[in-house]
């Protein structure tokens, strides 16, 4: 059933195909939102399943990395649907990362994962912004991970490029809020999407001690990240600003 917290918003998710992106697509949804689902791989089935249970959704192609194509994402959703009112930066690279000592890192494995992560939610949230500012009003939902507070190791790359989205929340949040932009973070504890049941890295003792790390100790899907995510796109949140909240049943707290 649509609900109407967000009745007459306009959002974006970016990294929509599938996961956790699908699940954030199909939630604002459900809340009365019309959600264009970008991805550089189809979209076709988050925005199906949008279809089939009455919600507003489209779909496009984005690289995020990319100035000219989150560019074009944003004009199709202004001419799609006249607004963007909500941005949720959730493309990355992570489920299909390997664990690995940081020496052995790639340079070029360290410049993708940078490329994707950071320079892509600092262009989609450029592209978003002539739109947000002609509204006076806009909602960017940073997506970073738990890994940042904790100092994870072996996967340094990742890390590092969330722990620059926790920093580029709060001095966008600085410069965005005289233009009525809010801009928070909502960083995700290791959570069961279909690409990370998938990775076997991620099996295993790894997944047992990080849920045995959480104050609630029970596995994390999806759907644990959905009332935070609907907090922070609706007007409920309309004073909270560069801030990082971490949800992962208190594993983090800080
Ligand atoms: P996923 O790998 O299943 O999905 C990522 C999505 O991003 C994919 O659909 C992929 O096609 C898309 N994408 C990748 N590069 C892109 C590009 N250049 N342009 C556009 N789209 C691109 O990951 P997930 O597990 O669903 O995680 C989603 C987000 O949450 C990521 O930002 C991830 O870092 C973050 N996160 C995940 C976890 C977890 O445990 N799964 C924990 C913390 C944070």
């Amino acid at each position: 059933m649509i609900q109407s917290r967000l009745a007459e918003r306009v959002a974006i998710v970016t990294g929509a195909a599938q996961g956790i992106g699908a699940e954030y697509a199909k939630t604002l949804a459900a809340n009365g939102a019309t959600v264009l689902c970008a991805d550089i791989t189809s979209v076709a089935e988050t925005v199906a399943a949008i279809k089939e249970l009455k919600g507003h959704a489209e779909g496009v192609h984005v690289d995020v990395s990319s100035r000219q194509s989150a560019e074009e994402m944003a004009k199709s959703c202004v001419s799609l649907f006249g607004r963007i009112d909500i941005l949720v930066n959730n493309a990355g690279i992570f489920t299909s990362l390997a664990l690995k000592p940081f020496f052995e890192i790639s340079s070029d494995e360290w410049d993708k994962v940078m490329a994707v992560n950071v320079k892509g939610s600092f262009e989609c949230a450029r592209a978003v912004l002539p739109a947000m500012k002609k509204q006076s009003y806009g909602k960017i939902i940073n997506i970073a991970s738990g890994t940042v507070f904790k100092g994870v190791p072996m996967l340094l790359h990742y890390v590092s490029s969330k722990g620059a989205v926790v920093a580029m929340t709060r001095a966008m949040a600085r410069e965005l809020g005289p233009h009525g932009i809010r801009v928070n973070t909502l960083a995700p504890g290791l959570t069961s999407s279909e690409n990370l049941l998938s990775n076997p890295a991620w099996a295993g003792d790894v997944s047992k001690n990080n849920i045995a790390s959480r104050a609630i100790a029970r596995e994390m899907h999806p759907g644990d990240l959905c009332g935070t995510l609907v907090y922070l796109a609706s007007t409920e949140s309309d004073f909270v600003t560069g801030q990082a909240l971490v949800v992962d049943g208190g594993s983090v707290m800080h």
